[in-house]
């Protein structure tokens, strides 16, 4: 889940959302010309109001954009044997779970809280995948007693706690492999966790000792090999290497007696970030990797996370100050590195937008940056943008994937809301952290203990 690896635009923001009405999930209201200023509108509703009502800072997701999203994606495999595991981990709100369940989408969940987040949403456990390096064993009795479609394991100490788990349950576990596909690192140096240097995934050579103690073993059944390459990857490329790479390995396996049925190609399909960038090409995508993820005869799934729910989400924040410290001009909103981290831990380019675009407003070059007190805590350096006022709500945009889940509460900064636009309506879908309840996890007069006598 690394950034966005995007070079600064060659056009502004505004521009950008102007050029291309709801790529970015978002448009500035047309008929708006004469009355001095644009409303930017997320589906039917506009944000300047909204967040005067919901306050700020405050996430806000369409679902009609998920919505098309996933029909995109749907659209590309159909008629293959296919599924989509949604990657819960980019957006975990019961409300984009809920529907995601509704329209037939799987999750990938990396732990046990997001097993529970998927089943509660109605996500039926045969289309839930576990990926992770790290999973602990009552994560594995819970993945286990839900019966979900197949445990990706990722090291030979790993498989034989399963194993031990699903013996001491009476049950048999299904089980993946996830293999690290030898790419090429130099043409392609994103694929971050895709590689032999990378805490994910056994390597191709250790498929079959692997699938031997499978095999052996009555509690596990191998289902199928898996992969997740990286993040943020435009190309079709990487993705036909892994599975030219990965075909061996179905060919070893089923040579010891494998009946695999299942091909985890996993995620990483990229979204636009910036003005100039276009989508991913889904259907070149699908031309590249369905001819050759076909021969292998198995179901093919893939692990979106991002791009079912990156473009769909905003993050509203407000004006506080304008300062110019001589050297550079400062916009400090009210939303900061704990609410929204991409841009300070990837360097990620989110694009910011007012929500009411001033007409004839001149174009000046700011940091956008928060309260937290950090020097890295910014959502944008030397952006070019609309003069703004205090008071003003901006929509930091791109921000439906990886922003609010991986909020904290740095500087004792509460959660942000989350709410979801349908239409001309909107729902809070995850309430704001009460200041109260923050405070409420300290214990204010500890009693301390001694040890248990052993
Ligand atoms: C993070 C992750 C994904 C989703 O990645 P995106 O870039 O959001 O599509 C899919 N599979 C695994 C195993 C992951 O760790």
């Amino acid at each position: 889940m690394a950034g966005s690896f995007a070079d600064k635009p060659r056009i502004s923001d505004v521009q950008g959302v102007l050029a291309h009405p709801d790529r970015f999930g978002v448009r500035y209201r047309d008929g708006d010309a004469d009355a001095g200023c644009r409303e930017l509108l997320l589906d039917a509703i506009p944000l300047g109001a909204l967040a005067d009502v919901v306050k700020t800072p405050t996430y806000v997701y369409g679902l009609a954009h998920v919505d098309r999203a996933i029909d995109d994606l749907a659209a590309a495999l159909r008629g293959a044997d296919a599924g989509i595991c949604y990657a819960v981990k980019a957006n975990d709100t019961h409300a984009v779970l809920r529907r995601m369940a509704d329209r037939g989408v799987g999750a990938d969940i990396v732990s046990g809280g997001e097993l529970a987040r998927a089943v509660r949403a109605g996500i039926a456990p045969d289309d839930i995948v576990f990926s992770g390096v790290g999973k602990r064993p009552d994560e594995i009795d819970a993945a286990l007693g839900h019966g979900i479609a197949s445990i990706n394991v990722e090291s030979g100490a790993e498989l034989a706690v399963v194993a031990a788990r699903a013996r001491a349950a009476g049950l048999r576990a299904r089980v993946s492999l996830r293999l690290n596909p030898e790419i090429s690192a130099d043409t392609h140096p994103y694929l971050a966790t895709g590689l032999a240097e990378a805490k994910f995934g056994v390597p191709l050579d250790a498929a079959a000792p692997l699938a031997k103690r499978c095999l052996e073993d009555p509690h596990l059944e191998l289902v199928g090999i898996a992969c997740h390459i990286g993040s943020q990857i435009f190309d079709a490329d990487p993705f036909v290497e892994s599975v030219r790479s990965l075909a061996r390995v179905v060919e070893e396996l089923r040579a010891l007696g494998a009946s695999l049925r299942r091909f985890d190609l996993g995620g990483g399909f990229a979204i636009p970030y910036t003005g100039d960038q276009a989508p991913m090409d889904l259907d070149a995508w699908a031309a590249a990797v369905r001819p050759v993820a076909a021969d292998l005869g198995l179901r093919l799934i893939v692990e979106p996370g991002r791009l079912l729910v990156g473009n769909a989400g905003v993050l509203l924040v407000r004006v506080l100050y304008c300062k110019d410290n001589g050297a550079r001009r400062f916009v400090v909103v009210d939303g900061a590195m704990n609410d929204l981290i991409r841009p300070s831990l990837y360097d990620a380019y989110h694009m910011i937008v007012p929500t009411r675009l001033r007409q004839g407003a001149k174009d000046v070059t700011v940091d956008v940056v928060g309260p937290v007190c950090e020097t890295g805590d910014f959502f944008a350096l030397e952006r070019s943008m609309p003069e703004v006022r205090p008071g003003d709500v901006l929509a930091v945009l791109s921000a439906g994937a990886y922003g609010a889940t991986m909020a904290s509460t740095y500087n004792t900064r509460p959660l942000s809301a989350e709410v979801v636009v349908e239409g001309e309506r909107f729902a809070v879908c995850r309430r704001r952290q009460t200041l109260e309840a923050l405070l409420a996890r300290d214990v204010v007069d500890p009693v301390f203990e001694a040890l248990p006598a052993t």
